[in-house]
């Protein structure tokens, strides 16, 4: 069963998290209400760019098509009409740019300070996304994390291209740019010790896989449902889910602590 965290309700990992894995879009940035909406826009204007004289109604079809065959908006699209995928959602994410610059992006203060302690922690911190490289580092400037992430631990769909919620290519990927050894012996535990932070549920049930432990953020008001097993712990936004690896180590390191103490006792 999935545990709530609260600051007064701690969870400990039953080890050390030693890297934090995050989604972008509505993870690392709350995503207004009207996102979707400048998403499908975009997308539509990126269309454009090759069928100048496409209505905004035939172009809703052709996503509603393509994320019935493919799960996603544009893939289909781009494979449909043979167009440039990775060229494709860069046209989109341009548009994107233009259309979030007022009121979209909020920075916080809170998540700034999580971000420096955990990798002053010697935390390493990854991003895993759909989006591609350029909207990450444009969204990581807006809400002034762009310290924390660059080409380095950022990994995007341009670079693996298998979706995370069909595949477990981009979570071996991201452990292997992690330094993360394989397991031979024992594949589905090779990522123990990392943890994935989402917004999307069922994007982690391919992580749990590899043994990677899976946060959701939840809004408050739907946190007493029941989650899939792959969902290790549910908090309310980022900051907490934060808040949850750093009491989680220092639970950790306090157990560690009383068992050295104890079995100095008994010698
Ligand atoms: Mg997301």
């Amino acid at each position: 069963m999935a545990h709530i965290y609260t600051p007064d309700n701690p969870y400990q990992f039953p080890y050390r998290i030693e890297r934090v894995m995050f989604d972008n879009d509505n993870t690392l940035f709350e995503e207004p209400k009207w996102s979707r909406e400048l998403h499908g826009l975009a997308a539509y204007f990126a269309a454009k760019n090759y069928f100048p004289d496409l209505k905004r109604a035939d172009f809703i079809e052709m996503m509603v098509e393509s994320r019935r065959k493919t799960g996603a908006s544009l893939d289909g699209i781009a494979a449909a009409y043979n167009l440039n995928e990775e060229q494709f959602r860069q046209f989109q994410y341009d548009h994107l740019e233009k259309l979030t610059q007022r009121g979209f992006f909020t920075p916080n203060e809170d998540l700034i300070r999580g971000l420096e302690t955990l990798r002053n922690e010697g935390i390493p911190v990854y991003m895993l996304t759909h989006g591609n490289l350029n909207w990450a580092q444009f969204t990581s400037n807006e809400m002034k994390i762009e310290d924390h992430f660059n080409e380095h631990n950022i990994f995007t769909k341009d670079i693996v291209p298998v979706n995370k919620n069909k595949g477990v290519d981009m979570f071996e990927y991201a452990l292997d740019r992690a330094g993360v050894s394989p397991n031979l012996i024992h594949p589905e535990r090779r990522g123990e010790g990392t943890v994935m932070v989402e917004d999307t549920e069922k994007n982690l049930e391919f992580s749990d896989f590899l043994g990677i432990d899976g946060i959701i953020i939840c809004p408050e008001n739907e946190m007493d449902r029941d989650f899939p097993d792959y969902v290790e712990v549910v908090v309310p936004n980022v900051v907490e889910a934060i808040y949850c690896v750093l009491d989680s180590n220092r639970l950790f390191e306090a157990h560690l602590l009383r068992k050295c103490e104890f079995s100095a006792l008994e010698n």
